[in-house]
């Protein structure tokens, strides 16, 4: 068995990709760069059988693995977490798997966090200081991934941060984009969350992430039907996506419009129910959309990537009127949208709110994000998983794509009439 121990002694470990298996215990062989990405030609192995148990003062948390596999540890804080990038793997583990609190564990999520690379992220209920350790079960038929959590001192765990080796971030490459030599217009579609971001949990552990995924699929099949567009999605998969790559495909795809689609939770309030509309503005319209935005722009640092704020970046190269020209079309499509939408489903008591979402900041692409309606109502979270209405709610917003895209489209690609 080998291990790596993470704690101010031993900092330099950090830095090191580490081969696990290797013949000498706590000699673990560094390898330098990158953890090599599986080859797609290749299942990713299995990861099975989650447990987290309270030892003592120590919670550890146990995965078995199909395979041997190199893996990386680091602990961020802000909140404070520990986070363990690994080759890609299929992680089979119980819905309910690391939700709940336990000894050192707040909460802990898995998933794929770019194409190849799977990533394990702990939320810490007090600091402390990860050891991981792989050994071999039944006669090398699995690996036995341990993760150690002893508890220190915030100090140490302060320190620890800062020595800690910068991850790799999710890939800013191979952005999905739209086809070349094409002169369609390009909508962008993008389901929320995905992979290691789960978004919100619904009745029956229904998950945001394949909901809106699910939806954005048959909106996509909609939006071909009629032949008038190209549509990009920012993703196809159950993969994560920083939210400054969504923006970055909607404007590199130089789309005509960018849709957002999710589908939040008021645990508070299970009774509420209905669709959602919201723009981008630097102040929210109300409490309600606030907290949204608030929610919604924590997904990077839910998936332990770095949470940079490129605002001000745009500003300066675009300026703020490109800015405010593009939230004009934005509000106009908005409008359409709930216009459209509210014939045939039930519309939230105001379906028009705005607030600062980062994923709405592409400043020369018209944006909203769309909330299908509230996972933590049965009768929507049940509705949004009805395949009838799933059709029916895609057409109603392909008439409004339709209807914002007419004037456009007429003078052959100048922008439509001011709202
Ligand atoms: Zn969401």
């Amino acid at each position: 068995m080998t291990h790596i121990r993470l704690n101010s002694l031993a900092l330099g470990a950090l830095a090191l990709a580490l081969l696990f298996g290797g013949p000498v215990v706590g000699q673990p062989k560094p390898v330098p760069g990158p953890i090599p990405a599986a080859p797609t030609s290749l299942k990713p192995p299995v990861a099975a059988d989650g447990e987290i148990r309270v030892d003592q003062d120590k919670t550890v948390l146990s995965v078995m693995l199909a395979a041997k596999m190199p893996l990386k540890l680091a602990v961020m804080s802000k909140p404070d977490r520990v986070i363990v990038d690994l080759p890609e793997v299929n992680f089979q583990l119980a819905p309910d798997f690391g939700r709940k609190p336990s000894g050192l564990i707040r909460s802990a999520r898995f998933g794929l966090f770019a194409p190849g690379r799977s990533r394990i992220v702990i939320e810490l209920a007090r600091p402390a200081s990860p050891i991981a350790e792989l050994g071999e079960v039944l006669g090398g038929a699995a690996y036995k991934l341990d993760l150690i959590l002893e508890p220190i001192s915030a100090e140490a765990f302060q320190r620890a941060v800062q020595a800690s080796a910068p991850l790799e971030e999710a890939k800013k490459t191979d952005l999905p984009l739209a086809p070349q030599g094409d002169s369609r217009p390009v909508i962008v579609l993008d389901p929320g969350h995905g992979g290691i971001d789960n978004g919100a949990t619904g009745f029956g552990q229904s998950l945001e992430k394949d909901v809106v995924l699910g939806f954005a699929r048959e909106l996509k099949a909609k939006l071909e039907e009629g032949g008038k567009y190209r549509v990009v999605m920012t993703r196809d998969r159950d993969v994560f996506v920083s939210l400054g790559d969504r923006v970055k495909t909607a404007q590199k795809s130089g789309a005509a419009l960018f849709i957002s689609i999710h589908a939040d939770t008021l645990s508070a309030a299970p009774s509420v129910r209905g669709f959602t509309v919201y723009t981008g503005s630097e102040k929210a319209s109300d409490a309600e959309a606030a907290r949204l935005a608030e929610a919604e722009n924590l997904s990077d640092q839910i998936a332990g990537a770095d949470n940079e704020d490129e605002s001000d970046e745009i500003a300066g190269i675009l300026g703020d009127l490109t800015l405010r020209e593009t939230r004009s079309y934005s509000h106009l499509f908005a409008r359409t949208l709930v216009g459209q939408m509210s014939g045939g489903t039930k519309a939230n008591k105001n379906p028009h709110r705005s607030a600062r979402f980062r994923v709405l900041r592409a400043p020369d692409v018209p944006s909203v994000l769309l909330e299908l309606g509230y996972l933590s109502s049965k009768a929507d979270a049940e509705m949004m998983q009805d395949p009838a209405w799933r059709g029916q709610t895609a057409s109603t917003i392909v008439a409004a794509v339709n209807n914002f895209m007419a004037p456009r489209m007429a003078v052959g690609g100048a922008p439509p009439p001011k709202p």
